[in-house]
This record gives C-alpha cells, sequence and structure tokens, in this order.
C-alpha cells in the first residue's frame, strides 16, 4: 500500500490532500519559507491522530504538526513531508464557566473560543492580529504571546491541561484542571512551546478570566520613550496592576500604517517620535459604574493619570477611546503591524526581549550598532512595550544572507548585553536556527536535544526545526 493510501484508511480519502489541494499550506504567511508537501493528512479525532502517527513512526516518515499556518518562523512548512492539519479537530469539548475552564480540541480556531466564552461572560485571554486563523494547538506550540501578556500572563501561564500524542502514536493523557499538581515533573510545559517537534497536541484545557465590564482605552503621545515606564508604572500601581495593553509605535511605524493603511489614520497624527497604545480594564463595580456625572471611574483614573503626566511635561497629547468603536480602531492600528511589515522587503526580523527597564537602551544601543555594520540599515520598530518585547525589524538594501545574518547577529549582541532573549513570543522554527546555535546555552542546547532523542528517537517529528544541526 502507498502512503497515501494507509493514511485514506485511517482518515478518509477526502481527508488525504494532494497535488494543487495541498496549495494553502505550501507557504508561510510572510511568504518566506515556500515547499509542498507529500500530502496533508486531516484526522479528524485523537484516535485517528494515534493512528496516523503510529503509521508514519512504522514506515519512518517525518510529520510535521500545522495549526492556522500563521506562525512567523517557518516553523509549519513541511517540504516533501507529511503534513498533520488539526483543522478538523475544531471541537468545544466544554466550557465550565464555575471552574473557569474550557476544554478544546487543536483546531479550535482563537477567535471562535474567544465568542464561546464571552456568552458565558468570560474571557481567553490570549489575543493578537491573527486569532481569525491561529489555532490553539499553535499558539500552544509556540506559547504564543500578544497584546494581554503583561496582565495575564502567555499561553503557557493560561494551560492548565494538555492531550500529547506522541511521535510513535501513544496519546499522553494530561488533561488535569487542576491548578496545583506536582506530580513529578511538568510534561505539560515540555510539549507547550515545542513547535511539533516532540508530538502532536490534540487537546487542552485552558483558563478563563471574567470578562471584563468597563475599558479605558488610549493613544498618547511623547517627544522620547523613556517617560513610558513611568506611564505604565504608575498606571498600574493606580489601577491595582489592571493595564491590559502597553504597545510601543514610533513615528515611522505611524507613517507607514497611514500609508498602508489610510482607513486607520491615528488620533494624534504620526510626527510624535513615540505612540503608546494602552488599555485598562476592569471588573468591579466600584471601577465601572458611572457616577452621577456620568464618568466612569476607570476612565476617570486614566485621565488623571495622563492629565498629571501631561502637566509634568512627560507626554504630550493624549486621545481617549470615547466609544466601543474607536476603541476598535486602535485596535485595529496595532493590529495591523504584521500586515504593514510584510512588504518591506528586504527585511531581517528580530522578536526580541530585554527587561523592562533596558528597552530603550536596547533601541540606541541597537541602532547605532546597525550603523556600524550596515550604513543602509534602517529598523522598523513595534513592541509590546509592557513587557519588554519589541518586534525590531530591519530594513537593508542587500538581499545577501551573509549580510542578514551579520545584521541579525549584530542584534542578538546587544539584546544579550542587555541580558534579553534574541527570540520573545514567535518562537525558533527555521527562521532562529543560527540564534540557537550562536546564543542558547550549550548545556541547555545539549539537554534539549537528549528530550528529543528520548521522545523522538527516529528524529521524525517535524525534522530541521528548532534544534539546529550539529
Ligand atoms: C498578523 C499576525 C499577527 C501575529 N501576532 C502575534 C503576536 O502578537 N504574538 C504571537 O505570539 N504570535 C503572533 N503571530 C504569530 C502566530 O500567529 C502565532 O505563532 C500562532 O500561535 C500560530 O498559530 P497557528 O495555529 O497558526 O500555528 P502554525 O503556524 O500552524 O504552527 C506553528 C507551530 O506550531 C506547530 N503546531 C501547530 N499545531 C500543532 C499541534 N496541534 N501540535 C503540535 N504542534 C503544532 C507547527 O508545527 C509549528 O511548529 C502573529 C501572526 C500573524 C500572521
Amino acid at each position: 500500500m502507498t502512503l497515501t493510501e494507509t493514511l485514506s484508511r485511517i482518515v478518509g480519502e477526502a481527508n488525504v490532500l494532494t497535488g494543487s489541494d495541498t496549495a494553502r499550506f505550501d507557504e508561510d504567511w510572510m511568504g518566506k519559507y515556500h515547499g509542498a508537501p507529500v500530502c496533508v493528512v486531516r484526522p479528524g479525532t485523537t484516535a485517528e491522530v494515534s493512528a496516523v502517527l503510529r503509521a508514519t513512526y512504522a514506515a519512518g516518515i517525518p510529520v510535521v504538526p500545522v495549526g492556522g499556518n500563521t506562525g512567523l518562523t517557518g516553523a509549519a512548512i513541511a517540504p516533501g513531508q507529511v503534513q498533520l492539519s488539526l483543522e478538523r479537530m475544531n471541537r468545544i469539548r466544554a466550557i465550565q464557566p464555575e471552574a473557569r475552564i474550557a476544554v478544546v480540541e487543536a483546531g479550535v480556531v482563537l477567535s471562535r473560543l474567544h465568542e464561546a466564552v464571552d456568552a458565558h461572560g468570560l474571557v481567553f485571554p490570549l489575543t493578537f492580529g491573527a486569532r481569525g486563523s491561529a489555532m490553539i494547538g499553535g499558539n500552544l506550540s509556540t506559547n504564543a504571546g500578544g497584546s494581554n501578556v503583561l496582565r495575564y500572563g502567555n499561553t503557557r501561564a493560561l494551560t492548565l491541561g494538555l492531550e500529547v500524542v506522541l511521535p510513535d502514536g501513544e496519546v499522553m493523557d494530561l488533561m488535569s484542571e487542576l491548578h496545583k499538581d506536582n506530580s513529578g515533573y511538568d510534561l505539560k510545559d515540555l510539549f507547550i512551546g515545542a513547535e511539533g517537534t516532540l508530538g502532536v497536541i490534540t487537546a487542552a484545557v485552558l483558563k478563563l478570566s471574567p470578562k471584563p465590564r468597563a475599558f479605558a482605552t488610549a493613544m498618547v503621545t511623547l517627544d522620547r520613550l523613556d517617560p513610558a515606564l513611568t506611564l505604565l508604572n504608575r498606571l498600574q500601581e493606580a489601577t491595582g496592576s489592571a493595564v491590559e495593553a502597553f504597545e510601543y509605535m514610533p513615528d515611522h511605524f505611524m507613517r507607514r500604517l497611514v500609508e498602508v493603511r489610510p482607513d486607520l489614520a491615528p488620533p494624534l497624527g504620526t510626527e510624535a517620535p513615540v505612540t503608546i497604545f494602552l488599555e485598562v480594564a476592569a471588573t468591579a463595580p466600584r471601577d465601572v459604574t458611572p457616577n452621577e456625572a456620568g464618568e466612569v471611574p476607570l476612565t476617570a483614573l486614566l485621565e488623571q493619570t495622563l492629565g498629571g503626566m501631561a502637566e509634568e511635561g512627560l507626554i504630550l497629547d493624549a486621545a481617549m477611546a470615547r466609544s466601543e468603536d474607536q476603541r476598535r480602531r486602535m485596535w485595529a492600528m496595532r493590529e495591523a503591524a504584521a500586515e504593514i511589515t510584510r512588504g518591506l522587503k528586504p527585511q531581517v526580523d528580530n522578536d526580541i526581549c530585554v527587561p523592562l527597564d533596558r528597552v530603550v537602551e536596547f533601541l540606541t544601543r541597537a541602532a547605532a550598532r546597525l550603523a556600524e555594520v550596515d550604513p543602509s540599515a534602517r529598523p522598523f520598530v513595534v513592541g509590546h512595550l509592557g513587557d519588554g518585547n519589541m518586534h525590531y525589524t530591519v530594513l537593508l538594501d542587500s538581499d545577501d544572507p551573509v549580510a542578514q545574518d551579520a545584521i541579525r547577529e549584530a542584534v542578538e549582541d546587544v539584546t544579550r548585553a542587555l541580558g534579553g532573549s534574541f527570540s520573545a513570543e514567535h518562537g525558533i522554527g527555521q527562521a532562529k536556527l543560527p540564534s540557537m546555535t550562536r546564543r542558547k546555552d550549550p548545556v541547555a542546547l545539549a539537554v534539549m536535544r537528549r528530550i528529543k532523542v528520548a521522545l523522538d528517537p527516529k528524529g521524525l517529528m517535524n525534522p530541521g526545526k528548532v534544534l539546529p544541526s550539529e
């Protein structure tokens, strides 16, 4: 029997895609990585995933899991390999409002989970621009971050349990609903962020939070970035750590935004050196119930804090969202980041994280270093400033991979000197393999390799990703 015949027996012929039917899986979202798989197999149950992996394991065939294919590091591309799509495993198995959990399959699209829990007055707080396509299995496998990490943590912090199919087809049941479980090694955390190199995640138990009853949202301009951390800290103190988003958009980002998306003109223009997009949220009646003058206390608190900052000369101006429509427009400006960056080429994308009080130093030192390495290099930056994560794309004139890697290495140098990481939230995939070789602690890398061999002795799960070849 051929491979596709074997797989068709397990999942049905209609669920083994070949030829032009695999087109939407052949390229990543950025259009950087290409390669058609031999076939895309689409199991509908955990038992089918298990049977598929038993078959591929026996035959020694590499398998690459894929969710929404919105990853930004080429991690789900599978040239000449079998791609295993979770898109049919899209059931929300249960929402348990009292326990504040959702039990979901890996193929549930993030925005669908948002809608489903909203009906219960709850939120699954992970959110970012690709939420309409990215799937829970992909979010888990990349340990996705996004704009609300400073309040709720990244995907790992939002996960209680996992179901995983190991490379040989064995099913591991870690579907705990527990907030405490110290029964040995934390295997769940091993699979979160593993980018499909250790097994296939088929389901998860996720934590939910109460849905905010009020938001106070604003865009704030500054003539330099230094006072932004003061603003964040004052807001956290004033609101009891209720800041949900604190995003950095410099002038060159705003100008590009207006160029590509003239429908999203920012309320304070494009010329201020720094724009911060921020949002504070609350659930408590004392913060959300309007007073006699019709003012929402949360909004008043934000206005007061911003007013104080303006009086001290620390901010230039602020525009509050006065309606849900205005709030959504502000979010759209930030979430257009990937779309407006995609067309800028040649580029070297960096997704770095440094301690909060070193972001300004990072930006200054990186710009100086780039000028030394390549005078044509210009940073194009947007960032989750509230957690120290900068998407530090460098535009340059050269398509030469050696010149591009020199840029990446220079950014890594500065990041490392400041105690940072070369990979904050997008993962490693193929894009960051050279950085792994250069920057990951060698002992940690060796331990990762041992874990990989222990769980995937034939090296069949998403080969060539995350771990650089020796
Ligand atoms: C417009 C845009 C905005 C974005 N913004 C953010 C952001 O703010 N923060 C952020 O963190 N990311 C962001 N991303 C990146 C991306 O959306 C996330 O990495 C997302 O979590 C990927 O989910 P996916 O379902 O598309 O995964 P895919 O791209 O399909 O896969 C990603 C990785 O996970 C593996 N994988 C997928 N499903 C499984 C599974 N069930 N079991 C095992 N392995 C699996 C794949 O093999 C691959 O290694 C953005 C992307 C875009 C296009």
